[in-house]
């Protein structure tokens, strides 16, 4: 058994909460740094699925990417989602002494993170972050990457699809099928501010979340004069499921340096809003 503050240390040992941006909200959310901690439960978003399966599983700390008090709420009811949340999250603390810790952007950025992971997993050379931390280059927003071997759009979306859980929605593509593609952008999460960066750092194709009509066809016009703004494929995936990817490597991290905890790996807990397509 380990104390809230212990387990707190360890996890800003690989993603330094220091590392967040200045909006967000990363850390502890629910919880006195002395209680003590004997099982925990990763995942991606706070849902009231979530909280009842760590009250079914006798977890005392949740830590999630997603912070859990990102929005301001008036009032703990059933009047609007945060409301309803709100209730929830207080029940954790006062009923089930249920603990919380967030690592949002901190974990977005840092090295083993919710993007550098893809490294890896999709086979990126010479990769670097395609929007880096002022004081370490190495860290930061998104990764871009060269794959070994180019391949086509096509066999890129199949690859990633295997990589992430599976979702009822599928992955969308923008581009020609059979072209070919080797510098890979990955953001996971909501990436369509990043698209200045993507371009100039000559990606062929930008993997990222939630990308709306607009700002993907005003994409696909600026591909119209590929010899000025380059041609750039884009693939949406499933928000939280590609988030999800990261909790692998968060569980063999926490493993090595918090001893004498239990860890639930939520993953499998698909928190994507869309539970199927027609
Ligand atoms: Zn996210």
């Amino acid at each position: 058994m380990v104390t809230l503050k212990e387990v707190y240390d360890a996890v800003d040992s690989f993603y330094p909460f220091a590392l967040q941006e200045p909006w967000d909200n990363s850390g502890v959310q629910i919880g006195f740094q002395a209680q003590t901690v004997s099982k925990i439960a990763l995942s991606v978003d706070v849902t009231p699925g979530i909280i009842k399966e760590c009250k079914s599983n006798n977890v005392d700390l949740l830590i999630s990417h997603h912070p859990s008090f990102f929005r301001a709420t008036a009032s703990i009811s059933e009047a609007t989602p945060q409301g309803i949340l709100a209730g929830c999250l207080t029940g954790m603390l006062t009923e089930s002494r249920l603990m919380h810790i967030s690592c949002h952007t901190s974990a977005d950025k840092a090295r083993y993170g919710v993007a550098d992971v893809f490294i890896e997993l999709l086979g990126l050379d010479q990769a670097m972050p395609i929007i880096p931390e002022p004081h370490d280059g190495t860290l930061g927003i998104g990764r871009i990457g060269n794959l070994e071997n180019a391949t086509t759009l096509l066999q890129l979306a199949h690859t990633l699809k295997s990589i992430i859980p599976e979702t009822s929605r599928p992955l969308l593509v923008a581009g020609d099928a059979r072209r070919t593609v080797q510098r890979v952008a990955i953001l996971p999460g909501a990436g369509d501010s990043e698209f200045t960066a993507v371009r100039r750092a000559n990606a062929d194709v930008y993997i990222t979340s939630d990308l709306r009509h607009h700002p993907a066809l005003d994409q696909l016009t600026l591909n119209y004069t590929p010899e000025v703004n380059g041609d750039l494929a884009l693939i949406d995936v499933p928000h939280s499921a590609v988030e999800s990817v990261f909790l692998r490597k968060f569980e063999l991290l926490l493993e090595d340096r918090v001893k004498g905890v239990e860890i639930l790996n939520l993953s499998d807990v698909n928190t994507d809003p869309w539970n199927f397509a027609v």
